[in-house]
């Protein structure tokens, strides 16, 4: 093949209309599986959390999860969807090492949920995406692959296979088909996964971490001349982070229109991101829903939720976290702007949670917008998982307030709460970082200065009181930043001034 020259971003969007559409499966944070009472916590020791009906031994038979069915008919109702009457579950048959029963248990053409919507809010526009379906299924195990640099099947000298994962509940979300975004498509499919991951945590129902996995997206992209019938799309699997997915979006349009420029073909087939070079390669070409040859699932009995159940549920839901949002802005007293920020970088709860435990929404929106945010996107990691809780944050932002810390003093104290080392005052006491208060200790390292340095000190003497800032730097040296440098400033000026 060769290479065809890439055109820019800017340019591939000029000339070719996107169509996009969200494939996106989320783990249920259930405390057994979906069809066993097997247990479902992340990060056991591998093949510990399996019995014969995950492991499809021969005779096992397969029990509904109660907890799974309303779970997926929440996520339903929070995203607009109608709700079946009616439906089975269905065999999706494939061959996976990862898939001990040679068939995944899902849904198919009746599945619990259909034709739903969300709003997506980005750069002051609301954008309303419709769902087409969600259904249930469950997850397949993981395989390793080990004895290679990469991870991945070449190179490796062995495949390791771990089930703990197989038969935990799954459900997965489809929208339509979304045209008409230009050169908006990567933006608004962030916002998309981003507002989905907030509505199905105000549920309760999964902790959707993507970069654990129980969050994970496929992104489909096509491109069509204006006017003209929308192009052959791809699809990009597992895209792991909210950064991915705009990055993913962007990257296959740029590549399509290559393709497209040079006379070539879109091939549908589905297609691998890679995070280290922001591109996509390619991956199987993609299986008919025929191959699979689905049919209904024998030993399961059909599902029939009540309606007059699905009605309490419905009464029952959260506060839409739109609407929580422009709740809490208000609240807060931040612009539209900030909130989107907010919100995207995964912070809402906890900046509710850290006013909560008693800061003013300013000092807990600025850590967490601040130091925090700035260590979570240099690990890479969520803001959630960084290291600190609200109730520390709250501690600490209380520390300032009272006068115990300054600015300088609390992100070193912060440094230690993230570091594991406990919370703020321990932290501060146990480095010795309390802002300098006596007086009496003060006035002796002013006092101390002034004699170290009388040239300085007689120049402020004679009126320039601009020289003052060298002497309040070489106390700030000897309190070890631990005095408040405005009290210091004021205070030579007072011995000096006589
Ligand atoms: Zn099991």
């Amino acid at each position: 093949m060769t290479t065809i020259a890439l055109p820019t971003y800017e340019d591939a969007v000029a000339r070719y209309e996107p169509v996009i559409g969200l494939e996106t499966h989320v783990e249920l944070g259930t405390q057994t599986k979906m069809f066993c009472g097997c247990r479902t916590e992340f990060g056991a020791e591998p093949n510990t959390q399996v019995c014969p009906v995950c492991l499809g031994l021969p005779g096992a038979l397969p029990v509904a999860n109660r907890a799974g069915i309303e779970a997926t008919i929440r996520i339903g109702l929070a995203l607009n969807c109608e709700i079946a009457t009616w439906c089975r579950m269905a065999r999706k048959n494939y061959f996976y090492p990862d898939m001990p029963k040679n068939f995944q248990t899902s849904q198919y053409d009746e599945p619990l949920c259909v034709d739903g919507y969300v709003d997506v809010e980005t750069g002051g526009k609301t954008y309303r995406i419709g769902i087409e379906r969600v259904h249930l299924e469950e997850d397949t195990g993981k395989t390793l692959h080990v004895g290679g640099a990469t991870g991945r099947i070449q190179g490796a000298t062995e495949s390791l296979v771990d089930y703990n994962r197989a038969g935990i509940p799954l459900v997965e979300i489809v929208t339509k088909p979304v045209p008409g975004l230009g050169e908006l498509a990567p933006e608004v499919a962030r916002a998309y996964v981003t507002e989905l991951r907030d509505i199905i945590r105000s549920l309760g129902v999964s902790d959707v971490r993507m970069e654990q996995g129980s969050l994970r997206c496929d992104v489909n992209t096509s491109l069509n001349k204006p006017g003209a019938e929308w192009g052959t799309r791809t699809e990009t699997k597992n895209v792991n982070s909210l950064r991915s997915v705009e990055r993913a979006v962007r990257s296959e349009i740029i590549r399509q229109a290559a393709v497209l420029d040079g006379g070539g073909r879109i091939i549908q087939e589905t297609r691998h991101f890679h995070e280290d070079r922001g591109e996509t390669s390619p991956g199987r070409s993609k299986e008919e829903a025929t191959d699979y040859r689905y049919f209904p699932e024998p030993d399961l009995v059909p599902i029939a939720p009540d309606p007059a159940w699905v009605a309490e549920l419905k009464a029952a839901l959260p506060e839409k976290p739109s609407a929580k949002r422009a709740r809490l802005r208000e609240d807060w007293g931040i612009s539209e702007l900030d909130m989107q920020s907010v919100a995207n970088a995964g912070a809402v709860e906890l900046i509710e949670e850290t006013i909560a435990a008693g800061a003013s929404p300013a000092g807990a929106r600025k850590w967490w917008m601040g130091e925090l945010a700035r260590r979570a996107n240099e690990t890479g990691i969520e803001l959630s998982a960084v290291g600190a809780t609200p109730v520390q944050v709250a501690e600490l932002q209380k520390l300032v307030d009272s006068g115990k810390l300054n600015d300088k003093l609390a992100r070193a104290v912060l440094e230690g709460v993230v570091a594991g080392e406990g919370n703020p005052a321990a932290v501060m006491a146990a480095r010795g970082l309390e802002v300098v208060n006596d007086e009496g200790a003060l006035t002796a390292a002013v006092d101390e200065a002034i004699a170290a340095n009388p040239d300085i000190a007689a120049k402020i003497r004679d009126g320039k009181v601009a020289a003052a800032g060298a002497l309040v730097g070489a106390v700030m040296k000897t309190t070890r930043g631990q005095a408040d440098a405005k009290a210091v400033r004021d205070l030579i000026l007072a011995r000096l001034s006589a």
